[in-house]
């Protein structure tokens, strides 16, 4: 399966609440009116400016032993090189907001409208990670759509640059993955351009496999320890 998908707003706006926290307000407080009003104003731009589009494609669990070894500078253990051998299918992707939002929020930070371009910023970071949930659920329907889920399997990403998968291996995700179809590509520093994109593998299988232990030595780094809440969700689902 190689598959391009395209979002609606509903599935890439996020929700000004969702901003506002990413922006510093805490959950329980109202912004102020002036914040309130630069999150409606940055939502407004990117409603206007997005051109989503997700790239998936799937590959065997021998490929995806080859795209993650890439350059050999993986965690010597990590979550994803125990759970990947043990899944039931696999895709790697990669999505992006497209190039026009990113130019607005540099054009925003060079005329000295910081306010906006941040929020506009934090906005478009929000977003990237609806359309990356939008992407997965697209996938868990066409593998339900194809007999290639039951009722049983759970679906997890994981990207390069995090739990041990070093960002070098955007490098060999790209080779296989050529993202460049939508508009991706890869700069020397690994960073992706437009810089409002997320790449990295789906995989789906028993819940039992995406259940892991946060006591990797990388763990001790991590502030957010985001699996815990992820591992959480799709177990209860
Ligand atoms: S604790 Fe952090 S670094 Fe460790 S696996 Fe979870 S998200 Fe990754």
């Amino acid at each position: 399966m190689r598959k391009v998908f395209g979002f609606t707003a509903a599935e890439f706006v996020p929700a000004p609440e969702a901003v506002l926290r990413a922006q510093g307000v805490k959950r329980d407080r109202a912004a102020d009116p002036r914040t309130a009003g630069l999150c409606t104003e940055a939502l407004g731009l990117l409603e206007g400016l997005a051109r989503p589009t997700g790239l998936l494609q799937e590959l065997s669990r021998a490929d995806f032993a080859a795209v993650y070894c890439g350059e050999g500078r993986n965690a010597e253990r990590s979550p994803l090189a125990e759970i990947a051998p043990r899944a039931e299918r696999l895709a790697l992707f990669a999505l992006t907001l497209g190039a026009p939002v990113t130019e607005r929020i540099a054009s925003l930070f060079a005329a000295g409208d910081f306010a906006l371009a941040a929020m506009l910023d934090a906005a478009a970071s929000e977003s990237a990670e609806l359309i990356a949930d939008s992407l997965q659920r697209n996938y868990a329907r066409a593998l339900g759509e194809t007999g290639g889920l039951n009722g049983q399997t759970r679906l997890l990403r994981y990207s390069p640059g995090y739990c041990g998968w070093h960002l070098s291996g955007q490098g060999a995700l790209f080779a296989a993955l050529r993202p460049a179809a939508i508009g991706i590509t890869l700069r020397e520093s690994y960073l992706m351009e437009p810089l409002k994109s997320i790449s990295g593998v789906i995989v789906a299988g028993p819940g039992a496999i995406h259940s892991f232990a946060d006591d990797y030595p990388f763990c001790a780094d991590c502030d957010t320890r985001g699996c815990r809440q992820r591992i959480r969700t799709i177990l209860q689902s």
